[in-house]
C-alpha cells in the first residue's frame, strides 16, 4: 500500500436531526429498548434515527423507498444508517428478515455519488462479498432501483457462471461489484490483472459473515481485505456473532461500532415476572404474604421494594418495621453516608429488606436478592427494566411482581411491552387495561404523551408523522 497514491475520499455524511438531537442519553437509551432491544458498543455511537428523512440520503433515495413502500427504518437499519452514514467501521447483529441489505445498500449509494466519477480503467468503489451466488444475486437486485435510479452501475459475479461474461461486463466499468470471495480471486488474477483492480474501493462489505466463515472463507476474505486501500470503510452484517468474527473484526475494522439487535431479551428468561392488577388497599397484605413464602424457603434471601416517592417510601418502612420486618429505605431525600451503609446493610443481610425509589437503586448488584417488588408500578420500560434486573443476576434465579391498580392503566403500556419482549404471558386483566387505555387516547379523553422516554415514545412519533401526512 505504500506504494500507491491513494486520493483522498469522502465517507462522513451524517448531520444528527434536530429532533433527534432534543433527545437525552436517557431517551436514547429507552428508545433502544424499544426498538429491538438495541445494544450497541464502541465510541460516539450517533443515535438511532426513526424517520427516512433523518438519514441523510439524497431526494432520488427517498423516492426510491417509498415507492417500495418501506414505511419506516427498521430496528437495526434505524442504528446501523447513522452510524454507517457517519464514515464508521460497523459490525451489524440482527436475525435474518430484519433488512440488513438496505441498511448497506443506501449508505453506499451516498458515499459512492461523494467520490470522483470512474475514469475508463477505474476498479468498481464499492465491493459487496457475500457466502453463495443465491445471496449475491439477491443483493444484487435489491441494489438495482437505487442504483438505476442514480445511474450507477453494479456487477454481480459468483462462480459456476461463465468467468468471459463477468469480465465483459467488468471491463465496461462499474461503480458496485457484488462477489462470492472465490469468484473475486478469480477475477482479480484474471489476464493479469486487468479486469479489474481494487484500488478505488473505499466501501467495502462482509454480508453474512457468519455464514462466510461456516463455509470456509475466512482466508480468501482476508487476502481480499488485505489488497484493500486500509482506510476504506467496512461493514459487516451477520445473523449471529461468533468468536471468529469478532476477532477478524479486532483485526481488520477500525474503532468499529458494534451493533446487536434482539440478540437478547429485554429481561433475563432467569427472572420470573408477575403482574398484579389489585387495588390499593389490598396491595400491603399481599405484600407481607410474599415475604412470609419468600423468608419461609430461603432465609437468606434480600427483597427490594420500589415505590414512587420518597415520603412512600418511609411510610411502607414504617408499616413493615411495625409489623416485625427489618428492613431499611433509601431515596434521593437521605444522604449519601446513609444511603451508602443501608445498602452495605442490605448486602451483608443485617437488613434482608430494603424499600427504594427507582434512582437510589441504580445498578445496584446483590447476589442474593430473590424479590423484587414494585409496590408502586415503573412508569416507563426502562424503569421496569431496570427494577427487574436488580434480581436474578449471574445466573441465579429472581422473581419480580409488580402490583398496579386499575387508576394506573397508563403505566400497563409499556408493562405489558416488557413482558412481551421477554416473551412472557401478559395477564388477562392488564390486556383489558391496556385496551381500555388506548381507546381513551383514540377518543382524546387521555394522552399518549406518557412514557417510553420522556413522552417521545415510538407511538408518539408514528402518530406526528401520520399527523403531516
Ligand atoms: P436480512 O439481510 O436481515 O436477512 P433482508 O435485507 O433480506 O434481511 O430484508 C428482508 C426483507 O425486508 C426484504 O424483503 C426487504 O425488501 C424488506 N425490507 C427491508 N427494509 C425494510 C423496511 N424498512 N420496511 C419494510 N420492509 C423492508
Ligand atoms: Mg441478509
Amino acid at each position: 500500500h505504500s506504494k500507491i497514491a491513494y486520493e483522498p475520499f469522502r465517507k462522513n455524511f451524517f448531520t444528527e436531526s434536530t429532533e433527534m438531537a432534543a433527545l437525552s442519553e436517557d431517551e436514547v437509551a429507552s428508545l433502544r429498548l424499544e426498538l429491538d432491544g438495541i445494544k450497541i458498543d464502541g465510541k460516539n455511537v450517533p443515535k438511532p434515527v426513526l424517520k427516512w428523512a433523518q438519514c441523510g440520503l439524497g431526494v432520488q433515495t427517498l423516492d426510491v423507498i417509498r415507492s417500495l413502500g418501506y414505511y419506516k427504518p427498521t430496528s437495526i437499519q434505524s442504528q446501523a444508517i447513522p452510524a454507517i452514514m457517519s464514515g464508521r467501521d460497523v459490525i451489524g447483529v440482527a436475525k435474518t428478515g430484519s433488512g440488513k441489505t438496505i441498511a448497506f445498500i443506501l449508505p453506499m449509494c451516498r458515499h459512492i455519488l461523494a467520490q470522483r466519477a470512474l475514469d475508463k480503467l477505474d476498479g468498481p468503489i464499492s465491493l459487496i462479498l457475500a457466502p453463495t451466488r443465491e445471496l449475491a444475486t439477491q443483493i444484487h437486485k435489491e441494489c438495482r432501483p437505487f442504483l438505476k435510479a442514480l445511474n450507477l452501475q453494479a456487477v454481480c459475479a459468483y462462480g459456476g457462471a461463465p468467468i468471459s461474461d463477468q469480465i465483459a461486463s467488468l471491463k465496461k466499468g462499474c461503480h458496485v461489484i457484488v462477489c462470492t470471495p472465490g469468484r473475486m480471486i478469480d477475477l482479480l488474477a484474471a489476464n493479469s490483472g486487468r479486469v479489474t483492480n481494487l484500488r478505488r474501493i473505499t466501501y467495502l462489505v462482509l454480508d453474512e459473515a457468519d455464514r462466510m466463515f461456516d463455509m470456509g472463507f475466512e482466508s480468501q476474505v482476508s487476502k481480499i481485505m488485505s489488497n484493500i486501500r486500509p482506510d476504506a470503510q467496512k461493514v459487516l452484517f451477520s445473523a449471529t456473532f461468533p468468536r471468529i468474527m469478532e476477532s477478524l473484526a479486532r483485526k481488520a475494522l477500525k474503532d468499529p461500532v458494534q451493533i446487536i439487535v434482539g440478540g437478547r431479551s429485554v429481561v433475563a428468561p432467569e427472572i420470573t415476572q408477575i403482574v398484579e392488577v389489585r387495588p390499593e388497599n389490598t396491595k400491603f397484605v399481599r405484600l407481607l404474604e410474599l415475604l412470609g413464602e419468600l423468608y419461609d424457603t430461603d432465609e437468606d434471601a434480600r427483597t427490594l421494594i420500589f415505590v414512587d416517592r420518597q415520603e412512600a417510601a418511609d411510610g411502607l418502612l414504617n408499616e413493615l418495621l411495625h409489623k416485625g420486618y427489618p428492613c431499611g429505605s433509601i431515596h434521593g431525600g437521605k444522604d449519601q453516608y446513609d444511603r451508602d451503609s443501608t445498602i452495605d446493610d442490605f448486602k451483608h443481610g443485617a437488613i434482608p429488606i430494603m424499600i427504594a425509589t427507582s434512582v437510589a437503586a441504580r445498578g445496584l448488584d446483590v447476589k442474593q436478592l430473590k424479590l423484587v417488588v414494585n409496590y408502586d408500578p415503573p412508569n416507563h420500560l426502562e424503569d421496569y427494566v431496570h427494577r427487574a434486573g436488580r434480581t436474578g443476576r449471574a445466573g441465579n434465579k429472581g422473581t419480580a411482581v409488580t402490583f398496579i391498580t386499575e387508576e394506573q392503566e397508563r403505566y400497563s403500556i409499556d408493562i405489558i411491552k416488557a413482558l412481551k419482549y421477554s416473551g412472557q404471558e401478559i395477564p388477562e386483566a392488564l390486556q383489558k387495561m391496556s385496551d381500555s387505555f388506548m381507546e381513551k387516547v383514540k377518543t382524546g379523553k387521555e394522552k399518549a404523551a406518557r412514557g417510553g422516554f420522556g413522552g417521545k415514545g415510538l407511538e408518539k412519533l408514528d402518530q406526528d408523522r401520520d399527523a403531516v401526512r
